[in-house]
């Protein structure tokens, strides 16, 4: 069976992103990546770590270095009882010239993680630091969480904004809890039975919803009077 994913840059997200870090000195997590994956992975989430390096193109580093540097990465995570392996890191080590796939802002390496770690996409989750991880995330289907720990992100057509993945991953894990099938099968023969009728593509969009997403499409519709609130809660469609 298909898993939801929590698939995540590296640099400036994992570990401090020093200008194509590669020595095994500089693999030094933030000290909220061990918590944070952790609390990810309680919730049911499969982890994958996609991250571009042209730096091996360009010939700052070998690939050995970056596969000692993911290593280091995973074993200090092992450590603090996060599940994961080096296999669980994808890598594009081209250049930007060579028009590869895989380089983010294209969505390759997000459909590498999914076909082996079996991720629905759907239900996964793209956490990154620049608009290109963004970009990569929304070009694979995903939703996405820019983390801005400095507070120096420019435009972003992220979902969602945090300052730290801590706050990144509490959001996902709150959000998922009404992410599940029947929860949204629930929105959907609440919505019917409030008399809106749904297309098949319409089902299939709120499928896909969460929680927050879903608390809009209850906000709008009470906005344009087509729901009432009740006084104990619930919403109730307006004669
Ligand atoms: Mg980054
Ligand atoms: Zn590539």
């Amino acid at each position: 069976m298909l898993q939801p994913g929590v698939l995540l840059d590296r640099d400036g997200i994992l570990n401090p992103d020093v200008g194509y870090p590669h020595r095994v000195e500089d693999a030094v997590l933030f000290p909220d990546a061990a918590p944070a994956l952790r609390m990810l992975q309680q919730a049911g989430f499969s982890l994958a770590v996609v991250s571009n390096q042209s730096g091996v193109a360009r010939g700052y580093f070998g690939a050995d270095d970056l596969r000692a540097f993911n290593a280091s990465l995973a074993e200090q995570l092992t450590a603090q009882d996060v599940a994961i392996s080096v296999e669980q890191f994808f890598v594009c080590t081209h250049a930007p010239a060579e028009g590869c796939g895989c380089r983010k802002p294209r969505p390759g390496l997000i459909h590498q993680a999914a076909d082996r770690l079996q991720l629905d996409l759907r239900r996964s989750i793209l956490i990154g630091d620049r608009e290109s991880d963004i970009q990569a995330g929304h070009g694979a289907g995903l939703r996405t969480v820019l983390v801005d720990r400095h507070g120096s992100a420019g435009p972003t057509s992220a979902d969602w904004i945090c300052r730290t993945l801590i706050e990144a991953a509490t959001k996902i894990t709150r959000d998922s809890s009404a992410s599940t099938p029947m929860a949204h099968q629930i929105r959907g023969e609440f919505l019917e039975s409030a008399g809106l009728r749904l297309s098949a593509a319409q089902i299939q969009r709120l499928w896909s919803l969460s929680a927050s997403e879903c608390h809009e499409v209850v906000g709008e519709l009470v906005a344009t009077g087509f729901l009432r609130r009740t006084s104990d809660g619930n919403f109730v469609r307006r004669a």
